[in-house]
């Protein structure tokens, strides 16, 4: 067992701190205050390869590996603060690695390459206005016509909306077959005629949007289809697995940064004759923070490579333990973030409500991996009951 990262791993992910440094840390409250991810912030992404990451190079993307990629999705967490650009970064890694590996070679070629150059957005619709945690019930439908689909429903708290709008790009959405037969996966442009966007007002990672797609009688070509007709229920959860290990790893960056900020602090900050980290009640709370940080992290880097060997193997086997791997992570990470960022928060006192202080930006980013997004905490126990006790043990059947 090597815990040790290769030196092409060490380097990557030092450059990409640096990158978080130099352009994310800089420009973090621009992209809250202006609700967008600056042109030139998104160039240097894609300059780094950073974009839709995990594409072959044939499309565009440098062909990373899953734990290349949480590396990276790591440091961006650790970056940008707020969080966007690593939702922007994570959605495109994991959406864009299931879309290559299951899109038609026309719809890739034309829309992974320019993903990859930060020329287009691509995201996941799968959630509704009536449930996002139980997907099997969604209503939006797709009915075959010839060499068509025809999509109509509504998907809400779509991440990417008014980018996939702006730049160019789409959704990898899930819609049930008008006949009865199963869920279809299939790209969707926004500027698809039919499609109309509405967006919601976030308290956090503002510099993404998220909202509605309505669709009416929106007419999307079957190539546009991943993988096969009627099996996209099972592509969208693999693209889960996918992206919440990604989300996952956005966390840790996050809670280690504020973390370091909570340790510079209480080195400093005086009370009582002495530094804040001489009480034990503050250096306890510290290092139990430290320590669990430090075990999500390996139970993600875990994760990553387990999807590196089985998932992107195209191998089933051990789907189960990818899949509990993936669930406990997922269930784990973004309350160890949040927690880290709130207790920091109160051990800057009142400077630490203030935003010169920045920790509002975490506070409020890190929550939405709190309330759902890629899945509610809830749906990440249920995973796991599943796993451990059985399907007869679901809640629902
Ligand atoms: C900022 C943000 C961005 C998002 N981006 C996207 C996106 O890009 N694409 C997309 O498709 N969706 C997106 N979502 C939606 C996200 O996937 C959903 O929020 C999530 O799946 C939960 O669905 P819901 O919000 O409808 O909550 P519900 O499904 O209504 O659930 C509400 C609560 O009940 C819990 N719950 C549900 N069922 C059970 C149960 N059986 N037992 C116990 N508890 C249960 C849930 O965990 C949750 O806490 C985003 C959400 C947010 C907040």
């Amino acid at each position: 067992m090597d815990f040790e990262l290769t030196d092409e791993e060490t380097a990557f992910r030092d450059a990409v701190r640096r990158f978080g440094d130099k352009v994310l840390r800089p420009n973090e409250r621009r992209i809250d205050q202006e609700g967008r991810i600056p042109p030139e912030v998104l160039r240097a992404m894609a300059e780094l390869g950073l974009l839709a990451m995990p594409v072959p190079e044939g499309y565009g993307g440098i062909g990373a590996s899953a734990v290349l990629t949480e590396l990276a999705a790591e440091e961006i967490g650790r970056g940008d603060f707020s969080m966007a650009t690593a939702v922007f970064f994570l959605l495109e890694a994991g959406w864009g690695s299931l879309l290559s590996r299951y899109g038609r070679e026309e719809v890739k070629l034309q829309v992974l390459p320019r993903v990859c150059r930060g020329e287009a957005f691509l995201g996941i619709a799968s959630t509704e206005p009536g449930g996002g945690s139980d997907l099997a019930h969604m209503r939006t439908q797709a009915r075959r016509e010839g060499d068509e689909f025809v999509l109509r429903g509504e998907k809400s708290f779509i991440s990417g909306t008014e980018e996939a709008n702006r730049l160019g790009g789409g959704h990898l959405t899930l819609a049930r077959d008008a006949a009865g037969s199963g869920f279809h996966f299939l790209y969707v442009p926004t500027r698809s005629p039919g499609v109309s966007i509405q967006k919601f007002e976030n308290m956090g990672r503002m510099g993404i949007s998220t909202g509605s797609l309505i669709y009416d009688d929106v007419r999307v070509p079957a190539q546009n289809l991943i993988g096969e007709a009627g099996r996209g229920f099972s592509l969208a959860m693999e693209g889960f697995t996918i992206a919440r290990t990604f989300v996952s790893a956005a966390c840790i960056g996050a809670a280690e940064r504020a973390l370091e900020a909570g340790i510079a602090h209480v080195k400093e900050r005086r009370a009582f004759g002495q530094p804040l980290g001489k009480f034990e009640a503050i250096q306890f709370e510290l290092v139990d923070l430290y320590s669990q940080i430090e075990a999500v992290k390996w139970q993600c880097r875990r994760a990553a490579w387990l999807i590196d060997r089985y998932t992107l193997a195209g191998d089933t086997s051990h789907r189960s333990e990818v899949d509990r791997a993936v669930a406990s992570v997922k269930l784990t990470a973004p309350p160890t973030a949040f927690e880290t960022v709130k207790r920091v928060m109160m051990w800057y006192g009142a400077a630490g409500y203030t935003k010169d202080v920045g920790l509002d930006l975490g506070f409020r980013g890190v929550m939405s991996y709190m309330v759902g997004a890629e899945g509610g905490l809830n749906i990440m126990r249920i995973i796991l009951g599943r796993e451990l006790l059985g399907k007869e043990f679901l809640p629902y059947t």
